[in-house]
């Protein structure tokens, strides 16, 4: 029986180990983590495909909690964009057929956990990977003993120790802006706020390559599955799940040592002198200061053919670890999670047999790179689209076309 071990229990390794158990294929998943719900708290885009990957990985009952936890982008309005005034300058496309569900990040890790059960090791650094004298995939922890198997798969994230084991040197590059996340709950905001924004979400581009993006999350209110009694969300109601860009730069990353109330005031205090108003920076203001992180936003490139550049083998990795994806298409998790199911299905009739395996990692590996190519692809479009309002002609061009585009919406708006 074909026995396979996974470095890492984030969203694609622990949906692996998930998938893999339900085929009753033996798997061991290790994370560094303690505590998978002391994790990121930002919101993450299911959209159809990965809902379909998810429905083939997890036991019937975990999905169906998955879906009773999730805020469905069908039952929220259009999403808005608005200059660094707040002025509106124009709607996104109808999402009453969208089938997308946005749920949190701490929420699907913690449901994955589940459906993957005492096969998942907590407490467990990565320090190494190789073969053992017999040729067989091996992986060393920082305080506990080696584990092996007939596949070992790196699901470590964007510095993965797999991927660059396997690449023989990073396989992504930082992609020129600095993030930054926060939860704000809507009664937490002034009235005019909560009138403005509205249960949707939204982007405010502000030049200088200052960007505010405020998703709406209300898996009470908005069930993607009517099902309280599943419902089994961290957030209990309508609340906006920001994240805030600017460019790389020595000021921007002198933000990155901060924390907490500090750097959500150095923040608020950057954007104002960007020229942002008072009331759009009133949703960073009145966050849960716990809830502030700063983090980089890293790439991989773009062409398929560059994305896992090594040959097939029983080591592979999955995810960010190969294709890591700025979070500005939403699609990175969806991606690794339907890596997750393709390797699934791809080791399904294969066994322990050394050369059935690598040709089934070949085929996965193979796809991967199309599905890397395509998240990446997407994800960069917005990052340009953001980084060039911070060159002299895109700011030119952002401070004399807002106000056009906020007064045609206007007008728009009053017929
Ligand atoms: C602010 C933000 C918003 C996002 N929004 C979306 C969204 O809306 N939709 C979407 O699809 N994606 C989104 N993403 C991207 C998404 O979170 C990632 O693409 C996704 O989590 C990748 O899954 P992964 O399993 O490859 O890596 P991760 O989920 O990052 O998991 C990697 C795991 O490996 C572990 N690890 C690392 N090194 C070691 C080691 N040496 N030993 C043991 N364990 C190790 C880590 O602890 C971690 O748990 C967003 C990301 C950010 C930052």
């Amino acid at each position: 029986m074909v026995r396979v071990v996974v470095v890492g229990g984030g969203i694609g390794g622990l949906a692996l180990g998930a998938g893999l158990r339900r085929r009753g294929i033996e798997v061991a998943v290790f994370d560094r983590d303690t505590d998978v719900a002391a994790t990121g708290g930002y919101h993450i885009t299911l959209d159809q495909r990965a809902q379909t990957a998810l429905r083939e990985l997890l036991p019937p009952e975990v999905f169906e909690r998955l879906l009773a936890s999730s805020s469905a982008l069908r039952l929220r309005d259009r999403d808005a964009f608005w200059d660094r005034r707040g002025r509106l300058l124009g709607h996104g496309p109808d999402l009453g057929a969208d089938p997308s569900a946005d749920i949190d990040r701490i929420t699907l890790r913690t449901l994955l956990a589940e459906a993957v059960g005492d096969d998942l090791h907590l407490g467990r650094t990565a320090t190494g990977v190789g073969h053992d004298d017999h040729g067989t995939p091996r992986v060393e922890f920082a305080d506990a003993a080696p584990a092996t198997g007939d596949l070992l798969v790196g699901a470590d994230g964007t510095h993965s120790l797999v991927a660059r084991h396997l690449a023989g040197g990073p396989t992504n590059t930082p992609a020129g802006i600095i993030g930054f996340s926060g939860r704000t709950p809507l009664p937490s905001l002034s009235r005019s706020e909560r009138e403005r924004l509205g249960p949707r979400s939204g982007l405010a581009l502000g030049g200088h390559g200052a960007a505010l993006y405020v998703g709406y999350l209300d898996p009470v209110g908005n069930a993607a599955l009517d099902r309280p009694e599943l419902c089994m969300a961290l957030t209990t109601g309508p609340t906006y799940i920001w994240g805030a860009m600017l460019p790389e730069s020595s000021a921007t990353d002198a933000l990155r040592g901060l924390h907490g109330e500090a750097l959500r005031a150095a923040l608020i205090a950057r954007f104002a002198e960007l020229g942002w108003s008072e009331h759009v920076l009133e949703v960073l203001d009145r966050a849960d200061p716990h809830t502030v992180a700063a983090f980089r936003f890293n790439a991989a490139s773009p062409r398929a053919r560059e994305l896992a550049p090594w040959p097939a083998g029983r080591i592979t990795a999955l995810g960010d670890a190969v294709h890591a994806t700025p979070p500005t298409a939403g699609m990175g998790a969806g991606a690794a999670v339907r890596d997750a199911a393709d390797l699934v299905e791809n080791l399904g009739g294969a066994g322990a047999d050394p050369a059935a395996l690598t040709a089934a990692v070949d085929r996965f590996e193979a796809a991967m790179r199309l599905r890397g190519s395509e998240v990446i692809t997407r994800g960069m479009m917005t990052v340009r689209w953001i980084l060039a309002t911070d060159t002299v002609l895109g700011a030119a061009a952002t401070t004399l076309t807002t106000p056009l585009l906020a007064a045609a919406t206007r007008l728009l708006h009053r017929r």
